[in-house]
């Protein structure tokens, strides 16, 4: 998962502007960041590093008046992570005309494309899949529109991209509407952000989402152009759990989805409790829809620290359990003696649910009953999400009684997914079916 965004301006506008807004992705994305950009006197300026947005531009110092720039703020889901060369924007030149470009997504045909660009003696300097998308439209001939439709026939999988392309902005969505990007205002400045939230906290002001499979261009004036539709997979992880409650994705107020599937929750629940309890933060919206249908009270027996830091990658079960221990803090107040219906937006390997369980026993509940918003997740992501392998998954290889005993719950109920599936039609569900309807990479091939 990735936040991209981009902005063309006659005037022009503060490289702090576009950080300002890049800020407010940072939850996409918190392993690297950048940005290219054009400045109004026609001078090329990038900088991209590891690191937390803030972390990164406080390195660079500078804040430029630019015409034009892309940025873009990293999860990686493909190429090794923390690695300088696979920090985006990727930026070259055609002509002396600089391109840059940043992506969120993954092409699924990735190996074979960048397997062919190599037999033509194309050379690589990344392990990332974006950098083939820049390559493609660099190598390809014509205008951004015939590049790009070039590139739309052979490439497969998810793309959102924002091109800087000498001191136009080129916007992009895939033929399935994988990834969200959205479109805004201010003065004479056009702007493109994943999310619509961190335009408006910007002061921009939302004009609409990029359709699927379309593409806008935006210099002194600006152009539109559509390519064939493919089957309607917008991700519906990004309502569950990564977009901000604030933002609206593909036409639904994410906040209100998880309202809405808390409320299901509650209503298909028999179970009964003293208490509702969201897993912070990820819960919460989920745990008020639940108590408001079930007219159980809603109370914080767990208490979020804003000061635990980012989890990196958590090797061992000790350091996962130390992990959850510094970030989650039970309220005994709340939990003493109560049956505690406990609810989160989705569980993956369980491993962490079943610590937070234990908190909530040793601050002594009486009964834990897991809810969990989304379907059970029993296959892996090949679209731009950095979910486990299917081994991993705990769906994928227990029973719902052995995952209620492994993360140590008295019950557990998940979403239905036929219901899921109803409440979202023409989204993407396939990490909760495991039918891809989108041709997948095989396992001898890197993801
Ligand atoms: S497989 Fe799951 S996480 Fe991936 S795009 Fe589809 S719904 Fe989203």
């Amino acid at each position: 998962m990735c936040g991209v965004v981009g902005v063309r301006s006659r005037k022009g506008v503060r490289l702090s502007d576009v950080i300002s807004v890049l800020q407010g992705l940072q939850h996409r994305g918190q392993e690297a960041s950048g940005f290219a950009g054009i400045t109004v006197e026609g001078g090329i300026v990038s900088f991209k590093d590891v690191g937390l947005v803030a972390e990164v531009f406080n390195r660079y110092k500078k804040d430029p008046l630019l015409k034009a720039a892309v940025a873009h703020t990293r999860y990686s889901t493909h190429g090794e992570s923390y690695r300088p060369e696979n920090v985006q924007p990727f930026v070259g030149f055609i002509n002396g005309k600089m391109i840059a470009l940043v992506h969120n997504g993954n092409l699924t045909n990735y190996a074979e494309i960048k397997a062919e660009l190599q037999r033509q003696g194309v050379v690589f300097r990344s392990t990332s899949d974006s950098e083939v998308l820049l390559l493609m439209y660099a190598k390809e001939t014509g205008d951004p529109t015939e590049r790009l439709e070039k590139i739309y026939r052979k490439v497969e999988g998810a793309w959102t991209v924002l091109l800087l392309d000498g001191d136009e902005i080129v916007a992009f969505r895939d033929g399935y509407g994988f990834r969200p990007l959205w479109m805004g205002r201010r003065g004479d400045e056009v702007w493109f952000a994943s999310e619509d939230s961190a335009l408006r906290q910007a002061g921009v002001d939302v004009v609409r989402e990029v359709e699927r499979a379309e593409g806008i261009i935006v210099g002194d004036g600006e152009k539109n152009f559509r390519f064939e539709v493919k089957e309607s997979l917008p991700c519906s992880f990004e309502l569950v759990y990564f977009a901000r409650p604030d933002s609206k994705i593909f036409g639904r107020s994410v906040y209100e989805w998880r309202l809405i599937a808390g409320e299901i929750l509650a209503e298909v629940d028999g179970i009964g409790g003293d208490v509702v309890v969201p897993v912070p933060d990820s819960g919460t919206i989920y745990a008020i829809g639940y108590s408001r249908k079930s007219g159980i009270p809603f109370q914080m027996g767990l208490i979020r620290s804003h000061y635990a830091g980012r989890s990196f990658i958590q090797p061992s079960q000790d350091m996962r359990r130390r992990t959850v221990r510094a970030k989650l803090f039970p309220v005994s107040y709340v939990l003493k003696g109560k049956r505690v219906i406990l609810v989160d937006d989705s569980l993956v390997r369980g491993t962490t649910m079943g610590e937070i369980v234990k908190m909530v026993r040793e601050a002594g509940a009486k009964e834990v009953h897991v809810r969990i918003g989304s379907p059970p997740v029993i296959s892996p992501c090949y679209f731009g999400i950095d979910t486990p392998t299917k081994g991993e998954l705990a769906a994928a290889r227990m029973s719902l009684r052995r995952i209620t005993e492994f993360i140590g719950a008295d019950t557990l109920l998940y979403l239905p997914l036929e219901r899921y599936k109803r409440e979202l039609p023409s989204f993407c569900h396939m990490c909760f079916t495991g039918e891809y309807r989108v041709k997948v990479p095989t396992t001898s091939q890197p993801l």
